[in-house]
Order: C-alpha cells, then structure tokens, then sequence
C-alpha cells in the first residue's frame, strides 16, 4: 500500500499517546480538539475511524496532587482511574462540536486472548462502526495486573487494528517517524519507507519513551510488525501533523508484508498469554516442525501450569527451545494419565490429538 493508500483507506485506527495530549499531568485540550478535529474531518468523507488513546495514567496525575507518574501499579491504577473518566469525557465534549458520538471501549490483554472475548470485543467494535460511533479504546488500566497487561498501547493498537481489519494504522508520537538514531541528533535521518526488517538494520533506537506514556520506538517497531503482518499499513507520524499524516505525508511508512495471516493463528502468535507448557520429546519435535503434524499424547512427556480446554500454551522441547504456542483440547488436570501414551490405547474420551494442527503455531 502507497501513501495514498494511507489517506484513502476505508477503515483505519489510529493511536495517540499520553505526551502527545496532556502537560504537566493534566489533559490539555487544545491539543486534544486539534486531533479530534482532523479525525473528525476523516469521518466527514465517508471514511471509519477507531482512536486508541493513551493518556489515562497521565491525565490522572495532576488531579491526585501527585508529582510525577507513578511507579508502583496500584497509584498507576488509580491515576487511570480518575484519568480515564477525564480523558473521556473531554473527548466526547471535543467530538460532539461535531455531532458525532463517542464509544469507550476498555479492553485488558485478557480479552484479546480469550478467543470467545476477542469475538464479543470484534462485535461491539463492529456495530459501534456501524452506528456512527468513534470507538476510543484504551487498556483498562484499573483491572490488568502485570502478568495480563498490553504493557504499551502501540501493541494494543496493532491488536485492535487486526481486530476490526482495519486498511491503516496511524501511530501519533511526539516524534515525527523514525529515524535512523536520536531524532535530535543533527546526523540521524528520517527513514520514510520500511519495506521489512533489512530496513531497519541502521536504526539504533532507545527503549524508553517520553516521561509519562510507556511506548517508545521499541514498542512502535514491534506494533508495525504485528500490523504489517497481517497486511495493514502503518505510518508513524508526529501528532501535531495529523492531518497530513491522515492524508499520508511525513512520518514513516510501514509497508504491510503479507495479507495471509488467518486471524486465528495470527492472534495465537501474538495476543494470547500462554496458560501452561507443555513439554515434548524429540521426535514430537521433529513431527510438528518438519511433518506438519498435530501434537499427540504420546510425545508429550511434562506439563506445567494450570489451563483449561481451549486455553493457549506454549509447547517447548526437553531442552526448553521454545516450538510452537497452540491451543490445548484438553484441562491440565486429564492430561498427565495420558503422557507417552498412543493415542488408540487411551480411553474413548481421550482419542483425539492434544493441539490439533489447525489450532498450532509454530514459532
Ligand atoms: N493505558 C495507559 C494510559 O492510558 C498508557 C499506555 C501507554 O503509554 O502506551 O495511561
């Protein structure tokens, strides 16, 4: 997809990040007016929009008195607690100047990788887009622990993006596309086109982002790859552009690489939280990789964990090598009775594989 592509896409999502919308821990509305005016712009000429806004946390800082962000989760929590209800209701006030009408939709890792939750989150999105609405998605930052957050919104956008088929990703950054090292360094260079990872050989990039957000060109990296993966094109934009950055100018364009990630498998690979390990023998090893093969009983020789039917694990060989991430038919508790057993000795209610190739990804 060209830049235009960019500017004509029928459905796209776009993020916004926490510095890109508040100042010294409260929200700052002309910024926020000035972004919802461009989306609101977008709507006008047919076009669906989805925000991803970050900004909860920050928003809730000045409010609470407190200083800076805060570190520990459970004042995070709460900061995004206040936050979200502000950053909400600021946006629908800003939206309504243009008759439109605003949704919150607060999702957790969680939900995304619960297979029958990703399906109601797809729905609500769906009829949202149907009825008019603006979706504003964020991270429910009040319920998600550490071991079940996103971590970042970059990687809850690119989810959200494959969620809704979406045809563009805009990220807004306080940094206007991707540059070859620290933007503020006279000799790194805007990169405008990334095609795939041989474009990004000469980038050196920094972990951390801005003081008050979480993202940082790490996470927006691996945001595009989850997006291009799956065919969407994503262009990394300085906020205080986005409306050329709607019509495709400036920033980075991230070409999409492939269109043929089934959506089950893709979120397999990059959404669900493995519940459990199972641990497998060599020439399970060697089935599922080189024979295409499912996972059976008999080459599986330890389980870990606590899972149910239906849950994602992750399928390791005997020296931990990382393999495949499937989904279990069975509950952790009925399998360790059916280790290194062949499938036809098992009784009746056990004869079936224990990832089924269709349910499998291998990494
Ligand atoms: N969900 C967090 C918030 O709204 C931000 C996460 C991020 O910085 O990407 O404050």
């Amino acid at each position: 997809m060209s830049r235009e592509g960019i500017a004509a896409a029928a459905r796209s999502v776009v993020k916004v990040g926490s510095s890109s919308l508040t100042s010294a821990g409260r929200l700052e509305p002309s910024r926020l007016d000035a972004l919802v005016d461009a989306l609101a712009a977008r709507r006008a000429s047919g076009q669906q929009v989805v925000l991803v806004s970050s900004g909860a946390i920050a928003a809730g800082i000045a409010p609470l008195g407190l200083r800076s962000r805060p570190r520990d989760l459970a004042t995070q929590q709460a900061a995004a607690s206040v936050g979200q209800l502000l950053l909400v209701e600021r946006y629908a006030a800003s939206f309504a100047r243009h008759g439109l009408q605003v949704g919150q939709v607060l999702l957790t890792a969680d939900d995304l990788h619960r297979r029958g939750h990703y399906r109601n989150a797809s729905r609500t999105l769906e009829r949202l887009l149907a009825l008019g609405v603006i979706p504003i998605v964020n991270e429910n930052d009040t319920v998600a622990t550490h071991e079940i957050r996103f971590g970042d919104n970059d990687r809850l956008a690119a989810l959200v993006a494959h969620l809704v088929h979406a045809d563009a990703l805009v990220l807004l950054s306080d940094v206007d596309g991707l540059y070859t090292g620290d933007p503020r360094r006279p000799d790194s260079k805007l990169i405008n086109d990334v095609f795939g990872p041989q474009d990004l050989r000469e980038v050196s990039i920094g972990g951390t982002g801005s003081s008050v957000g979480t993202g940082g060109m790490t996470t927006k990296i691996e945001a595009a790859a989850i997006a291009t993966g799956s065919g969407i094109a994503v262009l990394l934009a300085g906020a205080s552009y986005v409306s050329s950055a709607l019509r495709g100018e400036g920033g980075t364009l991230f070409h999409p690489v492939s269109d043929h990630t089934t959506s089950r498998l893709f979120w397999l690979q990059h959404a669900s939280t493995p519940r459990g390990t199972l641990v497998i023998d060599d020439g399970a090893v060697t089935a599922l990789t080189s024979k295409g093969a499912s996972l059976l009983a008999a080459g599986i020789v330890d389980v870990q964990g606590e899972f149910e039917s239906g849950d994602a694990v992750e399928i390791v060989g005997v020296s931990s090598q990382v393999v495949a991430r499937g989904l279990v038919s069975f509950d952790s508790a009925d399998l360790p009775g059916m280790l290194g057993r062949r499938t036809n000795d098992l009784p009746a209610e056990f004869r079936r594989e224990v990832v089924h190739r269709d349910d499998l990804v291998l990494l």
